[in-house]
């Protein structure tokens, strides 16, 4: 008999697997609004012009080689990704104190910092907001973490449950790592305003938990670069550690290049170069170094003034598409009568709306209307058009009445 006999045949992903139902659907209104990836007002994939303009750059370049990098990643890289997220000004930036490492996107810097948190965290303990993408607790489980989860989103008012988040927080043992959302929460929308990201910090500082921090949306929430890492830099001020993992898979269109990187803040230089030399002890075994490619085009735009521009451009270009589409789904909703409040699409933040339909309202959605959405009723806003809010929002209004 085979080795594999006895092995069982594993669920599909829950979010991955959608867009393979979605391919086989012959139907011609089909829509998939569950991955979470950026769509034209033509629902096709995006390259963004300044990407292109730097990727040929790169290639045309008679100085480009296609060696190692080496373990830790492209260096240049590796500094302006911790400068854009922290800011120039950032006292742990100027001195020194952030040890960062090129990653294979964000799901690669968090499972990295997951399996150095295993080996050199003494609690191994890591919170997750109740809910979160659905990859988190994947990551961290199978790093070896213990996996426990705070009260974040209130389903009676679509929005945070701040005082269950504080309570939670506080019922945490003071040596836990707390996983937060840098902005635009996945899959909820729902982001703490300034002043409760405040009194979270004074919770998190106080009790001495070490925030992780997963910032997969930077600019693509607000349209702002800053305001969207105002969350961070607050921690990052005020922590003597704390953890980061970047992806430029959404604000640069670059899903498939995995980019990304690792950042670990620490109280000294000295000790941001032996937390360096550890990273790189896990990465060596698991991937030994990371690809070239995305970084090298990323690096260039956040090393050129001009390309940085024209990607801040490009980037509240797609932010603005879809705050538009968020009020052409709530305006439709609203011309047809559809019972219930659904000002939540409105306030919810990124590229997600968490629209409140339930499990039984999706399935009804996916089998009745062909439109394709995890069955938490998350919809990805970016996948709308304005050809098509007219349609979901027929659906929607179909499902909940
Ligand atoms: N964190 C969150 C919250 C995300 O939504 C995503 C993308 N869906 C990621 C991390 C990582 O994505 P990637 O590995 O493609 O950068």
């Amino acid at each position: 008999p085979s080795v594999w006999a006895h092995i069982p045949e594993a669920p599909a992903d829950p979010i991955l697997g959608l867009n393979e139902a979605f391919k086989a659907d012959p139907h011609p209104s089909k829509l998939n609004l569950g991955v979470g990836a950026y769509r034209t007002e033509d629902g096709k994939p995006l390259v963004l012009n300044v990407v292109r303009k730097a990727e040929m750059a790169l290639v045309t370049d008679p100085n480009s080689n296609k060696e190692y990098l080496g373990i830790a990643g492209n260096a240049v890289f590796c500094r302006l990704s911790r400068e854009l997220a922290f800011g120039t000004s950032c006292q742990a930036v100027r001195g020194n104190r952030i040890a960062t490492v090129q990653s294979l996107s964000g799901t690669g810097a968090l499972r990295v910092g997951a399996e150095f948190l295993k080996e050199h965290h003494p609690s191994k303990v890591i919170y997750l907001p109740q809910p979160t993408w659905g990859n988190h607790t994947k990551v961290f489980k199978r790093a070896g973490l213990e996996v426990r989860t705070y009260r974040y989103y209130d389903s009676t008012t679509c929005g945070l449950n701040f005082q269950g988040l504080m309570e939670d927080l506080m019922g945490a043992p003071s040596d836990s790592i707390i996983l937060l959302h840098a902005c635009a929460h996945n899959p909820t929308g729902v982001d703490p305003t300034p002043d409760q990201w405040k009194q979270m910090l004074k919770a998190i500082a106080g009790k001495q938990l070490l925030p992780f921090f997963d910032s997969a949306y930077q600019g693509f929430a607000s349209g702002s670069l800053s305001a969207d890492a105002a969350g961070l830099r607050m921690f990052a001020d005020a922590c003597p550690q704390l953890l980061l993992a970047q992806s430029y898979a959404k604000n640069m269109g670059m899903y498939g290049e995995r980019a990304g990187a690792l950042s670990v803040l620490c109280s000294s230089q000295g000790e941001a170069a032996v937390v360096a030399s550890q990273l790189k002890q896990v990465i060596r075994p698991m991937y030994s170094n990371p690809p070239r490619h995305g970084a090298g085009i990323v690096a260039a735009i956040l090393g050129s003034p001009e390309l940085f521009r024209e990607w801040e451009v490009e980037l509240s270009g797609m932010a603005d598409r879809i705050k538009l589409m968020r009020s052409k789904l709530h305006e439709a909703l609203r011309q047809r009568g559809t019972p219930g409040s659904w000002e939540h699409i409105l306030k919810q933040i990124g590229m997600f709306s968490y629209t409140g339909l339930s499990k039984r309202q999706v399935e009804h959605v996916t089998k009745k209307w062909h439109i394709y959405m995890t069955l938490d009723g998350r919809i990805s806003m970016a996948g709308l058009s304005a050809k098509t809010c007219g349609y979901l929002a027929d659906a929607m209004d179909d499902a909940v009445r």
